[in-house]
């Protein structure tokens, strides 16, 4: 029987000049839609050996067009954040402003003066604009921007300390997330990591016992994710500057999420600023460009001139440069800083500080847009929006969220979340007492048609 199946499957040139395929083959050629047609019969072969049903030649055929348009699908795909978590690693951190999009578009379509300087028609910096905003802002005297904060952080290490003793507190060689560790980031630079205190409490003359000729840095690392309470003690940033200038040895410090706000404005707890630490006098500060600060993804290093001047001559530094498009976006992003206007055009500011009532009259305005979806029932109920993205760990917005209840339809509400995810723009939400919970904090203004499109959609299968 299944020798049977296996044999009346068609031929590979069968299925590739078959009427089905014609319009597919005609756009992207036979090549690449042999291969995948390949790959089609012999996952039809493996299914029927485990038991599978028949498959014609219009069923290979249709796996075929499906692979193709998986392929063909530009990725990753733009979709609707409905979780209320505002930084997300994982749906892409940080939407960018108007005009972090514009910049970035600007100098995606053509040529740029990157590097050229237009005044004297030489070879220019890329970093040199990045750098001045960067010293308004946070009042260093210089900047250096890379890749990521993970390379920002290796890139300092290496530059400073390889070969040498770094000093960090117990309580902070911390695992970041997606496999970031402290120690390992370390041992990657080269330097040899001498931990210091105990996990809950750390002095600064646990620091001072562990100087020693060797020492190159002191490392302080924000504990983003975790939160330690109770019976605890960290070592002022001040007090570790003194005892730096003390005995030579510069201070770093990795702050994470890189909050040029203050948090504690919008009912937050204090997340550290990359301005406070350089008005502390430390070395040099490390931060994101794509959490709170609400920019592309960029690492960004300020602080001393000859400590970053060391940074920009290292051989990594061009390993880990960022590019254009980051840079115009993350230019256009520091600008609201200045302008003053961070909160009313970076989406990340603008989500933190939406109104509540505001949130509130969204998720109704969703409910009504849907009506009474048989099968469901709808309510709009209190809820919490989280930071998320490693900032503010523990730390919650109060919010509102439309809830869907699937009780009376007997389906589960990971049903419901999944249709949520096949649309064509996917719709991610989550799942709060049994029922389905969209937030409006952290959904676009311009997505609103968006979601109650998707959710009546969804809600009708
Ligand atoms: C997020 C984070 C990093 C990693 O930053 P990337 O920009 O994702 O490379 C490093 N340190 C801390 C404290 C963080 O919160």
């Amino acid at each position: 029987m299944t020798s049977q199946l296996l044999r009346n499957l068609p031929s590979v040139e069968r299925v590739v000049s078959s009427d089905a395929l014609a319009d597919v083959v005609s756009i992207y050629g036979r090549d690449w839609l042999v291969d995948l047609t390949r790959d089609a019969l012999e996952s039809a072969r493996r299914d029927i050996r485990a038991g599978g049903q028949a498959r014609c030649l219009d069923d290979i055929a249709e796996a075929v067009k499906r692979a193709v348009d998986e392929l063909v699908t530009p990725s990753p795909r733009p979709l609707i954040n409905a979780t209320g978590v505002v930084i997300h690693t994982n749906l892409g951190r940080a939407p960018l402003s108007k005009a972090a999009i514009a910049a970035a578009d600007a100098v995606a379509r053509g040529y740029s003066d990157l590097e050229i300087d237009l005044a004297t028609g030489r070879r220019g910096s890329r970093q040199a604009h990045l750098q001045s905003l960067l010293r308004q802002i946070t009042g260093a005297e210089a900047a250096l921007v890379v890749n990521n904060n993970a390379s920002a952080l290796l890139l300092g290490l290496s530059a400073l300390a390889s070969g040498r003793e770094v000093i960090v507190a117990r309580g902070e060689a911390v695992e970041i997330g997606g496999g970031f560790r402290i120690p390992d980031v370390l041992r990657q630079s080269g330097c040899t990591l001498v931990d210091v205190g105990t996990t809950n409490r750390t002095y600064v003359r646990d620091y001072a016992d562990a100087v020693t000729d060797d020492t190159a840095a002191f490392l302080k690392a924000h504990a983003s994710n975790f939160r330690v309470e109770g019976f605890t003690a960290a070592v002022e940033e001040r007090d570790l500057v003194e005892l730096g200038e003390r005995t030579g040895v510069p201070v770093l410090h990795d702050v994470g999420s890189g909050a040029l706000l203050p948090t504690e404005r919008y009912g937050l707890a204090h997340e550290p600023t990359p301005q406070e630490a350089i008005d502390a006098g430390v070395g040099l500060v490390f931060f994101s460009g794509d959490k709170l600060l609400g920019g592309p993804q960029a690492g960004i290093v300020v602080g001393k001139r000859d400590l970053v001047g060391r940074l920009e001559r290292h051989p990594l530094a061009r390993a880990v440069r960022i590019d254009k498009m980051s840079l115009a976006s993350l230019t256009a992003t520091l600008t609201h800083y200045l302008s003053g206007n961070a909160e009313s055009e970076i989406p990340v500011w603008r989500m933190i500080s939406a109104r509540v009532e505001a949130i509130k009259s969204r998720a109704e305005r969703w409910r009504e847009a849907i009506g009474g979806p048989s099968g469901y029932e709808t309510a709009v109920v209190p809820a919490r929006s989280a930071i998320g993205g490693g900032s503010l760990p523990g730390e919650t917005l109060d919010s509102w969220a439309l809830s869907i209840s699937s009780r009376g339809s007997g389906s589960r509400p990971e049903s419901l979340l999944s249709a949520l995810r096949g649309r064509a723009t996917p719709v991610i939400a989550r799942i709060e007492d049994d029922t389905v919970r969209l937030d409006p904090r952290t959904v676009l203004p311009e997505q609103d048609d968006d979601i109650t499109m998707g959710l009546a959609e969804a809600l009708a299968l």
